[in-house]
């Protein structure tokens, strides 16, 4: 086994290896930096110290998991640098707490970070940095310090294969909308395994049919991807094997399938967020895989029109419910129609703010998952066992619930009937009828259920195994591990960083 040693005089002295974690400002980028940087330091102990570099109200959210894992004995510590000054409130540093219509001064943060990066980065001199997508300069800073530069990808193999390769045949996308044939559906082209997927042009993301923040940095972070040592994905291989396949010879110089980072065993902390923890004993008072699960991520907001809709719907559905709604949208209960928490009060439960998602998941009374499909969540989902509903939102999530649907058959959509969308402006609302028969179609139905329940059984397995000892995930940890000590060694045949 390698091991990084001080190149002071005693050049036998351990000394760990200091990798930097650099997160985008989302709870979904933050949870499973931070549960990368805990695993890989549990890994080696002895060998690796890791470093949550964040701005100050987003170490507020990671501060707990980092402390258990300081209390277990294993090197983690946090970093803080400024939120840029982009013209949010104070400690408003991320996505879920800014405004929908501020959202994107998040994503200018994010450039105007890097100054501070770069300067933090000089200043520690780590031994090598683990850095989100959209910070690519930080492959020029480790290629100018002569470290490695991995990508942090939270998203997984087959949604990243299907945005590249649509990326590639954008501009026949855009002309084909412009030509005011928005409504038809695009192929996605290179699938492995001659895998078809179709999908309407209104379902894209956003960066494939007009510009914006992604669209204009894309090729940075693309080729800093490239250049960079490797990436690291919260996946595991028996949930997608030939997109992960695919995606580490296309995508990555070296690629390292690490997920589910999320593990039960960590739940009850407050995990990215002030956790509410009181539904847990609620559902205890349950029957065995009778609650619906219904949570849509840490970010997305839902118009009061649709939350209603989703409360008559779910009102309707006569099934047991676990609702978490935002209590910092400022929708207020807007949404709620007149007296209805009231009328489902026998069966159902609204959190309003953060719920332990992955102890809600693990619990035996949850029977079903309504989710934006979330990378994370599906991540969570599968290591739970749970199959889901999908009512995908914006971004990858579309792909990710053909992923569920079509390839590893864990899930069933919510709605068909109408148009989809991340653009308001296109997404028609889902209508109360729908849901409620898609919910009610799903919990009381026989064979359909058995056979999505047992391919979730199946998977819960797969995952189970590849986190555990000498499984695929627990070997590409440690396998990282290794790669980074034997790039950051002094040695006559130096790998290439
Ligand atoms: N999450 C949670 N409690 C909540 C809502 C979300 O713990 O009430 C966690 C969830 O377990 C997951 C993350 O927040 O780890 C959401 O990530 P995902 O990729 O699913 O969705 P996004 O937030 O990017 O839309």
């Amino acid at each position: 086994m390698a091991t990084a040693r001080n190149d002071d005089a005693d050049s036998t002295a351990v000394r760990r290896l200091r990798v930097f974690f650099l997160p985008f400002f989302a709870r979904s980028h933050l949870i499973p930096q931070t549960d990368l940087a805990c695993r890989m330091a549990a890994a080696r102990p002895a060998e690796v110290e890791a470093t949550m570099v964040v701005t100050p109200a987003n170490a507020v959210l990671i501060e707990p998991t980092v402390a258990r894992a300081a209390a277990a004995g294993h090197a983690v510590h946090v970093l803080r640098y400024p939120f840029p000054d982009v013209g949010l409130g104070e400690g408003v540093e991320c996505l879920r707490t800014a405004p929908a219509h501020e959202q994107w001064r998040v994503y200018r943060a994010v450039d105007e970070a890097r100054p501070s990066h770069e300067s933090l980065l000089r200043e520690h001199r780590p031994d090598a940095i683990v850095a989100d997508v959209p910070f690519w300069w930080t492959t020029q800073v480790a290629a100018e310090l002569g470290v490695p530069r991995l990508t942090f990808h939270p998203v997984g193999a087959f949604p990243q294969l299907a945005m590249n390769n649509l990326f590639a045949i954008r501009s026949d996308i855009i002309s084909a909308a412009a030509a005011g044939k928005a409504a038809a559906a695009v192929s996605v082209p290179g699938l492995p395994a001659g895998k078809e997927i179709t999908i309407p042009v209104s379902e894209l993301p956003t960066f494939l049919v007009r510009d914006d923040h992604v669209s204009k940095s894309w090729d940075h972070m693309k080729a800093s991807q490239l250049a960079g040592f490797g990436v690291v994905l919260n996946t595991f291989l028996d949930l997608e094997r030939p997109y992960c396949e695919e995606f580490g010879r296309v995508d990555a110089r070296r690629a390292y399938f690490v997920g589910p980072l999320g593990q039960p065993s960590s739940s009850t902390v407050n995990r990215g967020g002030d956790t509410n923890v009181d539904c847990l004993s609620w559902l205890s008072t349950k029957p065995s895989r009778s609650v619906v699960y219904v949570c849509f991520g840490s970010f997305a907001y839902f118009s009061a029109t649709q939350a209603r809709e989703l409360a008559l719907g779910l009102e309707a559905s006569n099934q047991p419910f676990l609702w978490v709604v935002r209590s910092d949208d400022g929708s207020g209960n807007q949404w709620a129609p007149e007296g209805w928490e009231q009328r489902v009060a026998d069966r159902g439960l609204v959190v309003r703010g953060w719920a332990p998602q992955l102890a809600v998941l693990a619990h035996p009374s949850v029977g079903a998952y309504v989710t934006h499909c979330g990378w994370n969540s599906v991540q969570e989902a599968a290591a739970a066992g749970v199959p889901v509903l999908t009512w995908p939102l914006s971004f990858d999530q579309f792909f990710n619930e053909r992923l569920i649907t079509e390839v590893a058959e864990f899930g069933a959509r919510v709605w068909d009937g109408g148009k989809r969308s991340e653009r308001e402006e296109e997404a028609e609302t889902v209508p109360a009828d729908a849901i409620a028969r898609a919910v009610a179609g799903f919990m009381e139905s026989g064979e359909r259920r058995d056979k999505l329940q047992a391919r979730a059984g199946e998977l819960v397995e797969r995952a189970r195994a590849a986190v555990s000892e000498d499984g695929s995930s627990w070997r590409d940890v440690h396998r990282l591990i290794d790669d980074l000590v034997q790039a950051t060694l002094p040695q006559d045949n130096p790998v290439q960083v």
